[in-house]
């Protein structure tokens, strides 16, 4: 049987227009919905990784869209509909619920707004993971009779693309998210998609974001609802109009590593034809700028690496601290060695952890773009923004692979 992965146009940004798509969009996927129960518990997982950005922006999900998806699963008369997020490392997502309107959604459909981090999260196994036996995940999200994601289709600078699969890392404790970029963000990815599985998945393709995502993506307007229920084909056609080739994208290899082939021949695709909608979209940064006073040593690096290094020295330039912290050398990549001079050295990665003591050090793979900024920043005699970077470093290593690179190269 082909995965089916439907895609339909939007006729207006209203949740009224929107309603239209949705309803369309799930028509051409025999009703997936009609398996919803009288009385049931229905959690909608938006994609919302940022507390004061428009939706125009391409960042975060549309409201008016998971407001036309409440409206269209109260036609199978649930018990409760809930709007459930967990929201990026030091964010609040009370805040972002206020700033776009989920407030008021809340109040005129008699949907629920959940912040998970106010829940309980519970440790659930996942006896097929590579790097993760078992997770923390919100027992919200995995007591759902049925579970129903919403991300925004985009481009991301740890990950390439982030739609489907990368949405649920909205549904992990913040412990548990930090084990992720440490011990490897891609298989980590995987891992989490083995242990909690939505129902369905709508992706927002209104507006979609190119270049710098999650945080700093330029919106592209596609006024596009795409649907389906595997997240790895939703993935595969999400990619594919955003103009990736086939194979391009690193996470779905991986995926296809871990799960096996999924050819495109096997994804049928519903609605509007595939070729149509392709844009090519604007990719992350994926190198590193020349700048004076700072030495590039790249040992055969992943590109995500070199991206969230640029990145993390942009944010330091802005606040001036890159400028104290010349001459500096960067290392990076499994293949990088120390050269035999003085010098300060910032050893960047985990596949470089034996250089851990040769320098100022930032774990993860990739690490995060606010740790590489922070230590940049320590070096410059500034206060840390995101606390100390120990609590982003784990010893058990149970869960970690002891291959020195948890992504394939790209
Ligand atoms: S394997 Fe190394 S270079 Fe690649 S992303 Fe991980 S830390 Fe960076």
């Amino acid at each position: 049987m082909p995965e089916k992965v439907s895609i339909v146009n939007c006729f207006g940004e209203d949740h009224v227009s929107l309603t239209k798509a949705v309803t369309h969009a799930m028509d051409l996927l025999d009703s997936p919905l009609s398996s919803i129960r009288s009385g049931s518990r229905v959690v909608i997982k938006p994609n919302i990784t940022a507390q004061d950005i428009s939706w125009r922006q391409g960042v975060v999900t549309n409201p008016n869209l998971v407001r036309a998806i409440i409206e269209v699963v109260q036609q199978y008369n649930p018990g409760e509909i809930l709007i459930a997020e967990a929201i990026a490392i030091g964010l609040d997502v009370k805040r972002a619920f206020s700033f776009l309107g989920y407030d008021k959604i809340a109040r005129e459909t008699g949907a629920k707004l959940v912040d998970l981090y106010d829940e309980e999260f519970a440790h659930f196994s996942i006896p097929k993971g590579k790097l993760h036996h078992s997770m923390e995940i919100a027992k919200t999200v995995m007591g759902a009779d049925y579970l129903i994601t919403v991300p925004v289709m985009k481009t991301h600078v740890a990950t390439e693309i982030s739609v489907c699969m990368k949405c649920l890392m909205g549904t992990i404790s913040v412990e548990q998210n930090k084990t992720f970029h440490f011990s490897g963000l891609w298989q980590s990815i995987i891992d989490l998609n083995l242990a909690v599985k939505p129902d369905l998945f709508i992706v927002d393709g209104t507006v979609a974001g190119e270049g710098d995502g999650p945080m700093a993506n330029k919106p592209v307007r596609l006024d596009k609802v795409i649907a389906g229920m595997n997240p790895r084909a939703v993935d595969m056609v999400a990619a594919r109009m955003m103009g990736f080739e086939p194979g391009e994208s690193a996470l779905l290899g991986m995926a296809a590593e871990c799960w096996g082939p999924l050819p495109e021949s096997e994804i049928q695709i519903l609605g509007e034809p595939l070729e149509k909608t392709i844009k090519p979209f604007k990719r992350a940064t994926n190198s590193v700028a020349a700048r004076e006073g700072i030495t590039y040593l790249n040992g055969n690096a992943c590109a995500a690496c070199a991206g969230v290094i640029e990145l993390a020295l942009r944010r330091a330039e802005r606040v001036e601290a890159l400028d104290k912290s010349r001459p500096l050398r960067i290392l990076f990549g499994p293949d990088a060695v120390i050269p035999q001079k003085e010098g300060t050295n910032l050893v960047v990665g985990r596949c470089l952890s034996q250089l851990k003591d040769a320098g100022y050090f930032v774990p993860g793979c990739p690490p995060q773009v606010f740790l590489i900024s922070d230590e940049i920043g320590e070096m410059a005699g500034c206060e840390r923004g995101f606390g100390c970077k120990e609590d982003y470093m784990f010893c058990d290593t149970d869960f970690i692979s002891h291959s020195s690179r948890n992504h394939p190269a790209s």
